[in-house]
């Protein structure tokens, strides 16, 4: 039993209690939050137990990144095939299929070392990854999984399956191999990974894959991790081939439901809002890679109007969500031609829906300070310049703390960073070995 006190910050600890505590403490026993309160726990703590001072800085729970591709980590440079992609079909065709098809185990490995890394001095503490590996799909979430244990950050993974190279059935043994392994592991295990199905896009999907994957999650409980109506050729595809839009083909194949997160669903009916609703399945809103690939914009506010809960992940843009939220915030205030939306509902993607969604893959909550949640917990420097309490709260996250420092950073109870510095990575030593990796990699892309 290891016990790890945070003291003297002002603590944040959204979820239902939302409170705002000044010179408040986080007690941590193991990899559980113990208690949280003003001033000092009352009970006499041993001399073992480790200190963080928080003074003048903010404790609150770490980020989720709701969707990753930790995969795309070596596209940082890289020239895509020419000529320049001019829509989101050649976009997949010139990048991210040539670039997923030639992953090996060691590209996988740095793939996701580098941006894991990042994520902790960022203060995001659990990552969504969907995974493409068309080349070295068995094993390869394994390898994932590997590097998220050696840097300690929490995350859900799946392979996104795909029929695109005649690849299904070997992304879908992945899935469920890997989903059974980490199922079993978990029952003894501290749960630092947790795992559900996934699917590329329903226009690279056959009705094989499909049905038999909808199967195979069904017995084990678990849910799927999909891209859906990125581009309009999604649902263009997904009529000619098979008379159905992609939610339709999902909901008609028992997919859909409170444990899958649909993706992107930029082009959507209120038909298909309606059995997004109707199934408790939860959309995740990446708008800086929809503004960087041209594709459009979800409709965020018609589908948090009508009760679907919308969470926020980066698509593989940056490891950090803070850019994310900045930007859904101008978007849609832009989109919509008011500025009187998108302010609550920007962080509220963030720091609730995130934390409704993720934690239905965990047996614990995340994404929340309190009694019994997982100990995801970092430091903010940030000394509010003004009055900051629950009502002013969200002014300041938008416009200050999405810009402050991450000074320390737990998960799972491990202190990974400490005023600033990372305690068990050597990160130049990582870099140097990833840009050799990659510099080998581009040869074979
Ligand atoms: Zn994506």
């Amino acid at each position: 039993m290891s016990k790890l006190l945070i003291k003297n910050g002002i603590v944040v600890t959204l979820g239902e209690n939302n409170q705002i505590i000044p010179n408040g403490y986080v007690l941590i026993k193991d990899n559980i939050i113990e208690n949280y309160g003003k001033g000092l726990p009352v009970e006499t703590l041993s001399s073992d137990t480790e200190v963080i001072d928080a003074a003048g800085k903010l404790i609150m729970p770490g980020f989720i990144n709701q969707h990753m591709h930790f995969y795309s980590t070596f596209a940082r440079g890289i020239c895509p095939k020419q000529p320049a992609a001019a829509n989101f079909q050649e976009i997949l065709e010139r990048l991210w299929w040539p670039l997923d098809t030639a992953l090996n185990k060691d590209d996988i490995y740095y793939s996701t070392i580098v941006p894991a890394i990042n994520g902790i001095k960022k203060g995001v503490t659990t990552f969504f990854d969907h995974h493409e590996s068309q080349g070295f799909q068995n094993g390869s979430l394994d390898i994932i999984e590997k590097a998220l244990r050696e840097t300690g950050v929490r995350g859900n993974l799946a392979l996104g399956s795909s029929d695109r190279y005649n690849r299904g059935k070997e992304g879908l043994d992945e899935n469920i191999r890997f989903v059974n392994k980490i199922q079993k592991l978990n029952n003894t295990d501290d749960e630092l990974i947790t795992s559900m199905f996934g699917f590329h896009a329903m226009f690279t999907v056959n009705d094989h894959t499909l049905y038999s994957s909808a199967e195979a999650a069904k017995s084990l409980n678990s849910g799927f991790h999909v891209h859906v109506a990125e581009g309009s050729i999604d649902n263009k595809i997904n009529l000619q081939k098979y008379n159905k839009t992609a939610i339709q083909r999902l909901h008609d194949s028992g997919c859909l439901g409170k444990k899958t997160t649909a993706i992107h669903c930029i082009y959507l009916s209120e038909k298909e809002m309606e059995l997004i609703k109707a199934t408790s399945t939860s959309i995740v809103h990446v708008p800086q890679s929809n503004m960087n690939n041209a594709v459009g914009v979800a409709p965020v506010l018609d589908m948090m109007n009508k009760g679907i809960t919308v969470g926020l992940g980066t698509d593989g843009m940056s490891p950090g969500v803070l850019d994310d939220v900045r930007v859904a915030n101008i978007l849609h205030k832009l989109h919509n031609k008011d500025p009187r939306v998108f302010f609550v509902e920007s962080c509220k993607l963030l720091l609730e829906n995130n934390s409704k969604i993720a934690s239905k893959q965990f047996s614990k909550q995340i994404g929340v300070l309190s009694k019994g949640s997982f100990a995801d917990i970092i430091v903010v420097d940030y000394d509010p310049p003004t009055p900051f309490n629950e009502n002013t709260f969200l002014g300041h996250f938008l416009f200050g703390i999405c810009e402050a420092k991450v000074d320390s950073t737990i998960i799972n109870g491990k202190v990974l960073m400490k005023n600033g510095h990372l305690l068990q990575i050597d990160e130049a030593a990582v870099n140097a070995k990833s840009r050799e990796q990659a510099t080998d990699f581009w040869k074979r892309f």
